[in-house]
């Protein structure tokens, strides 16, 4: 499968093609840990025991792949865990990372009570500006500089072909994870990073059925002492073990099928909750990258197709407010996680950045986030309205 093939035909074909044996036009599930050798060492296919490679895993991994437009992808049982081998393939104690001042907070946790007590120092910076991440570096000693964007849960956005001059100027690696906007509204490896890391948890696989990660690799990393960097993670994939088991491969493979579809659908409809959002008197601001107010909206419109699904808005009476708004809802799902087909809300304070309270990283208490999922958008707004007319 070329890169010259559109974003739906890699999805649909790289990495899968006909089953050999039987023509089954999907990847069947290889539930196997171990493969018959043809005499000591005669590996079919290279296929050896199922953490090192595992035929569906595989196909899932050229898929992404091909979807960033990278030379290599590799399958996580989950992003936290792609991450995790990103950092331990790249960094040494020692080392320092730049790391955005409202990430994942499962990213943030990574690095201040995972990494650091190993030796691995960071600073947080705002990414949205650039000049403050090239201040948050340490000359020799920063090696990695890891963005997201557009950020959970306030969709700040950074500009990752001005980060990737900046990071590289210094010597340091740039990782973008891209969870939210995903390979389809966004190409970081194209726009100059190096790295891609994805929890396929989200947008990928789309259907709330499955936890996992990947990661993709450029086809240059020109970084003084990393263009190795694929064959690091490479061994540190299989050395540390994280990786993607068949039937979650699968399921992942399968999402990926739909990807484009289902977020041209996620952009529509989160582009009427946004106009209806912006009408409600209950609602103080309204956080989405592709609003013409927002800081970075011109970045965004450069670097992205559409602007995504995630929404997040303030609500103008504060904590008490958003709680009971998120509670009055029924047709949203009050949970945490992202990117399905179903729409969710969520009190990020409370609930997916809890484990930041306290941290540079704490978010606004009277702030609700979005998932706009792919149901019929009326019926969205309308159960919206009926919550914010009574707490707004
Ligand atoms: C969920 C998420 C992660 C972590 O992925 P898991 O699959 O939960 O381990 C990382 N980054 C972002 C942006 C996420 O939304």
């Amino acid at each position: 499968m070329s890169d010259e093939h559109g974003f739906s035909t890699r999805a649909i074909h790289a990495g899968q093609e006909a089953d050999e044996l039987t023509g089954a036009v999907v990847p069947p599930i290889y539930q196997v840990s171990t493969y018959k050798q043809d005499g000591i060492g005669g590996f079919r296919n290279g296929y050896e025991y199922s953490r090192s490679a595992n035929p569906t895993r595989t196909a899932l991994e050229e898929c992404i792949a091909a979807l960033e437009g990278g030379s290599r992808g590799f399958a996580f049982a989950s992003g936290l865990a792609g991450q995790d081998t990103v950092a331990r393939a790249l960094l040494v104690p020692g080392d320092h990372v730049v790391v955005p001042n409202d990430a994942y907070g499962g990213t943030y946790r990574y690095f201040n009570k995972v990494a650091k007590p190993q030796g691995v120092e960071h600073s947080i910076a705002d990414m949205g500006d650039v000049e403050a991440v090239r201040a948050a570096i340490r000359p020799g000693q920063t090696k990695m500089v890891w963005v997201e964007t557009p950020t959970n849960p306030l969709l700040g956005i950074a500009d990752i072909e001005a980060i990737a001059a900046v990071a590289h100027e210094a010597g340091a690696v740039l990782v973008v994870d891209n969870t939210f906007a995903t390979a389809y509204l966004q190409s970081p490896l194209a726009l100059g990073a190096d790295i891609v890391t994805h929890s396929t948890t989200k947008y990928s696989g789309g259907h709330s059925d499955v936890v996992g990660g990947a990661v993709v690799t450029a086809k240059t990393i020109t970084v003084p002492g990393y263009e190795d960097a694929e064959e690091r993670i490479a061994f540190h994939q299989n050395s540390i073990g994280g990786v993607a088991g068949p039937f979650d491969s699968w399921l992942t493979l399968r999402g990926l099928k739909t990807l484009a579809i289902r977020m041209e659908r996620h952009c529509d409809n989160a582009e009427k909750v946004v106009e209806f959002l912006e009408g409600h008197d209950g609602v103080s601001q309204v956080l989405y990258p592709g609003l013409p107010g927002h800081a970075n909206h011109d970045v965004a419109a450069r670097q992205m197709k559409r602007f995504g699904g995630m929404v997040s808005f303030r609500m103008r009476r504060g904590e008490d407010a958003a709680v009971k708004t998120c509670a009055a809802v029924s047709l949203w799902t009050l949970g945490e996680s992202l990117g399905g087909v179903e729409s969710l809300i969520e009190h990020p304070g409370r609930m997916t950045h809890a484990s930041v309270a306290g941290t540079e990283l704490e978010v606004p208490s009277d702030l609700i986030r979005l998932s706009v999922g792919i149901e019929d958008v009326d019926d969205l707004i309308a159960d919206l309205r009926e919550a914010l007319d009574i707490h707004g």
